[in-house]
């Protein structure tokens, strides 16, 4: 019963790796959005947590259970929550979330944790749990917890960036469904993607303002914000690889 997850583990297993607070926790958040006609709803989920798995080899962590809803999809960054599929949590609902969780995990003993985020809308809400956590813990006499938040995207490097979009970087924010999540679903979950299905489309424009309520028809019919064509199994390969590597050599010194 060894296993980088918390859940596969049993509570005595889990117990001893986290009471003395030096086992790092890998909490992988996502979202309940769609992603284009030609992947999956859940990407923002399945990515970030194959990364929480693989950097938790590589520095003895575990990975706690995703958070599989988010905030709500923005417009300008992942089509909006006018779309089908996309289920979302109110802002106050994600920060209370993590920070119960936090709290949870510091009463086992951890003292360490790093939110892998894998979707962008998702960011300042996480701050917010973490902030509200630390507050309740230190309340509590406990000032020795330490969180990291991160984004995988964040771990690009300019090297990779130049070797996956040879024609120009569109943006992270007109990434939605695109090359990076495509390309990273191809690698690790291609029974979850239809290259059939891609639609090929110029990268979204929207004016320099958001506007409310959505206005529908600024996103493209696709619900993607660039195109995904260009994605493939072999960029995929080099993201995960260039991410993993990026958050786990970070997450080594991150904490001393
Ligand atoms: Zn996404």
């Amino acid at each position: 019963m060894d296993s980088v997850h918390i859940s596969e583990l049993s509570w005595p297993v889990y117990d001893e790796k986290v009471r003395h607070g030096r086992t790092v926790v890998l909490l992988p958040i996502g979202a309940l959005e769609q992603h284009g006609p030609h992947m999956s709803m859940n990407p923002d989920v399945l990515l970030p947590t194959a990364m929480a798995e693989r950097v938790a080899r590589n520095i003895g962590a575990l990975v706690a259970p995703p958070i599989a809803y988010g905030y709500k999809s923005q417009q300008k960054s992942g089509g909006g929550n006018h779309m089908p599929g996309t289920t979302s949590l109110d802002g106050l609902t994600v920060a209370s979330t993590i920070k119960d969780v936090l709290k949870e995990f510091a009463r086992h003993g951890v003292r360490k944790v790093a939110l892998v985020n894998g979707h962008f809308e998702n960011s300042m809400f996480i701050v917010e749990g973490v902030d509200l956590a630390l507050r309740e813990l230190r309340w509590e006499g406990i000032r020795d917890f330490s969180v990291v938040v991160l984004s995988y995207w964040d771990f690009v490097t300019e090297d990779t960036i130049r070797e996956i979009y040879p024609y120009g970087f569109p943006g992270w924010a007109v990434e939605h469904g695109g090359v990076l999540e495509t390309s990273l679903m191809l690698h690790l979950h291609p029974h979850l993607v239809d290259m059939s299905k891609a639609v090929d489309q110029p990268p979204a424009t929207f004016p320099p303002y958001d506007f409310f309520p959505t206005k529908p028809q600024w996103t493209p019919c696709s619900g993607c914000l660039s195109s995904a064509k260009p994605a493939s199994a072999a960029k995929g390969k080099l993201l995960l690889e260039v991410c993993v590597e990026g958050i786990s050599s970070q997450l080594r010194t991150a904490f001393d």
